[in-house]
């Protein structure tokens, strides 16, 4: 198959989280199962390219945006699989790969017509165009409303994967005109659009021939008012098209036997490395490292989403009951942010909030924590979770989205199961979680048990890429 697969991040390009991961490991794996695949995205200011020989394959490239015009080009970089930019500094070049610029809807709109121009200026006629989230999600719309008769895209079908539906790109109508779909303005959604919003990611649900959210309990749950955040008729009346993929894990880069990032190696039959990696993590964090203590670990972006703020009503007591440490990666909202800082400052010896972004110190809290902590409200997918079995750093996880597909309850009666799960998203459902580790924890063989169950599960893409050749099948006759 000939595969277009566009996204708005990609690693190690740009990186914001797990939708740049997946735009990495999906393509590469498909293209090793024989397909090809080209992936597009924007070629950000801070992306680092040092280490492609980019090659113009688009050299002068006009992009029309109702009466925005931007000069741009497309970029080859020879890579596995071969990666696309979009260059456009104009709409690129901001610091950051997203923004509150006024223009937001123009830099992804330049994405779907950039796709577009990449197929036409390059001879490409791809069987499947594989949208991203809102950034590319009118994509098949400018598919069906401009290119059905289109030799090149005669065959074309489209899938649109939900990685996050409460980012939906949602506009004020209007920016109709710089759509370039005004003249056929029937196609939008009438009632948004004469309520004044023009919503992407809805219209990629309406027009994209195929739709899949990234994990299937997340599939469910949008399609219900909890979770469907005003989406949810929408995907329930396509319900039957709608279908959950769970990501699978790129081992290559998330491995404790090849983790470049991490200084001791380790594997199930031989955990010697892990504890030196705690013992690593601590002392490069400053805190004091004391055998059998154990450490909790949490990589996230600080956002209302990951449910951390739970934390505040239980964290400092169990801290003080239980003498174990807390190693926090992440940055994003203000309060959350500061939370962390009060944690730090009243248990110095205990805490540390490590604010920013870093992928060497993500891995080493992977291989060094015992347990990682995700009380997300919801979770599409969630990839730490899936890093941390593999890294025998045991999950305590809300039961939700891609943590409920992911994790299964630790039972010490039969000793199955590879974390610890809970149902109710409060503080006492997180307190239930992290009591229930850390008591579990104090035996060491059970404690093996579980660490042991989580590293021997299979997530790879080997596995999940092929749930996605199948729905490029189905859509193409190919069963
Ligand atoms: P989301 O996409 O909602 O952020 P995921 O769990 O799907 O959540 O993916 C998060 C990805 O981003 C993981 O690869 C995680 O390691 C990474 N990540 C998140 N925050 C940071 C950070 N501060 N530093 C390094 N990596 C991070």
């Amino acid at each position: 198959m000939k595969v277009l697969f566009v996204a708005s991040e990609v690693t190690p390009y740009a990186k914001t989280g797990g939708l740049a991961d997946v735009s990495a490991a999906l393509p590469r794996h498909l293209g090793r199962a024989g397909h090809d695949v080209r992936v597009l995205m924007p070629l950000y200011d801070r992306t680092d390219t040092s280490r492609l020989h980019l090659e113009t394959v688009v050299p002068e490239l006009e992009l029309r945006l109702g009466r925005h015009r931007y000069a741009a080009k497309i970029f080859r970089g020879a890579s596995d699989p071969e990666i696309h930019f979009l260059h456009c500094p104009a709409l690129y070049s901001r610091g950051a790969i997203y923004t509150h610029d006024d223009d937001e809807h123009r830099r992804f709109l330049a994405l779907s017509y950039g796709a577009i121009a990449l197929c036409q200026r390059t001879g490409f006629a791809p069987d499947i165009v594989h949208a991203n989230d809102w950034h590319a999600a009118l994509l098949p719309m400018i598919l069906k409303a401009f290119h059905t008769r289109d030799p090149l895209f005669a065959t074309t079908r489209s899938v649109l994967t939900i990685h996050n539906l409460n980012y939906q790109g949602s506009f004020s109508s209007h920016i109709l005109p710089d759509t370039n779909l005004a003249g056929v303005s029937h196609l939008f959604h009438q009632d948004q659009l004469r309520a004044g919003r023009v919503n992407f990611l809805l219209h990629g649900l309406l027009y994209a021939d195929a739709v899949n959210a990234v994990s299937p309990t997340y599939a469910r749950e949008i399609q219900g008012p909890d979770h469907g955040v005003g989406l949810d008729p929408f995907l329930r009346a396509r319900s039957s098209t709608v279908v959950g993929i769970l990501n699978g894990v790129d081992y290559e880069e998330w491995s404790p036997e090849r983790d470049r990032h991490i200084p001791h190696p380790y594997s199930r039959d031989d955990l010697t490395g892990k504890e030196l990696n705690k013992e690593a993590l601590c002392t490069g964090l400053g805190l004091p490292y004391v055998k059998g203590i154990p450490l909790v670990g949490i990589v996230s972006r600080l956002v209302r989403q990951k449910g951390l703020d739970l934390l505040e009503a239980v964290m400092p007591d169990l801290l003080r009951r239980n003498g174990f440490q807390f190693v926090v990666l992440g940055s994003g909202e203000k309060g959350l942010e500061d939370l962390f800082f009060r944690m730090q400052r009243a248990f110095p010896r205990q805490v540390c909030f490590y604010r920013g972004f870093s992928e060497p110190l993500a891995h080493l809290i992977e291989a060094g924590a015992d347990m990682f902590l995700m009380p997300s409200r919801y979770e599409p997918c969630g990839l730490n979770q899936l890093y941390s079995l593999r890294y025998g750093t045991v999950p305590i996880v809300h039961r939700t989205g891609g943590l409920a597909d992911s994790v299964t309850q630790f039972d010490p009666r039969t000793g199955e199961g590879t974390g610890f799960s809970f149902e109710q998203h409060d503080a006492a459902g997180v307190r239930w979680g992290l009591e229930a580790a850390l008591r579990t924890y104090r035996d060491a063989a059970t404690w093996r048990r579980v660490v042991e169950n989580g590293m021997a599960q299979d997530f790879s893409w080997e596995k999940q890429r092929k749930l996605y050749e199948l729905l490029y099948n189905r859509l193409q006759n190919r069963q």
